[in-house]
C-alpha cells in the first residue's frame, strides 16, 4: 500500500516496499516543469563530472529553487531540464537524488498516467540487482 507521495527530498522510505518501479528511460520526469533540486553534496559531484568548477557549474546551470531554500537545475524554455540532451540525461551517472528517487521514493497523484516505469515485485528487483542506491544509476 502506498502510504503517500513522499517528497523529492526523500531518500529513506520506499513508498511501496513491496513493488519496485523499474525506469524505462521515457524521460517524462525530465520534461515536467518545476524544480530539480540539488543537494549541497551533489553540486561538487556534478561539477566534477562536467569538468567544471563548482562556481561555473552554479553560474551556468542552476537557479534558486522556487522555495528559495536551495538550488535547482535550470529548465529550458519548453520546461525540459537543462541536462536533457538527445533523449537522455547528460549527467545520468551523477544525477540528483530527486531524479534517482522517482517514482519509488516520491511521486504524485496521477504519476502512472505519464511515467512508463514497470512494476516488479521488490524481492525480484532486489534479487536481479535492479534496485540501486539513491544518487547512483537508478534510472
Ligand atoms: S538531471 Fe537528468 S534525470 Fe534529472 S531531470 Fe535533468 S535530465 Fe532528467
Amino acid at each position: 500500500m502506498n502510504p503517500g507521495f513522499g517528497s523529492p527530498d526523500n531518500d529513506k522510505v520506499w513508498l511501496d516496499p513491496d513493488i519496485y518501479y523499474v525506469c524505462r528511460r521515457c524521460t517524462a520526469c525530465c520534461r515536467w516543469p518545476g524544480d530539480v533540486r540539488l543537494g549541497e553534496e551533489e553540486i561538487p559531484r556534478i561539477a566534477a563530472y562536467l569538468a567544471m568548477t563548482e562556481e561555473d557549474f552554479i553560474q551556468c546551470f542552476t537557479r534558486l529553487r522556487t522555495d528559495r531554500k536551495g538550488l535547482s537545475l535550470l529548465e529550458k524554455e519548453n520546461h525540459e531540464c537543462v541536462m536533457l540532451e538527445n533523449g537522455g540525461c547528460r549527467i545520468h551517472e551523477v544525477k540528483p537524488s530527486q531524479c534517482a528517487g522517482f517514482p519509488n521514493r516520491w511521486n504524485f497523484e496521477g504519476w502512472r498516467n505519464v511515467c512508463e516505469a514497470v512494476p516488479v515485485p521488490m524481492a525480484e528487483a532486489l534479487a536481479k540487482g535492479l534496485v540501486q542506491k539513491q544518487g547512483s544509476k537508478e534510472s
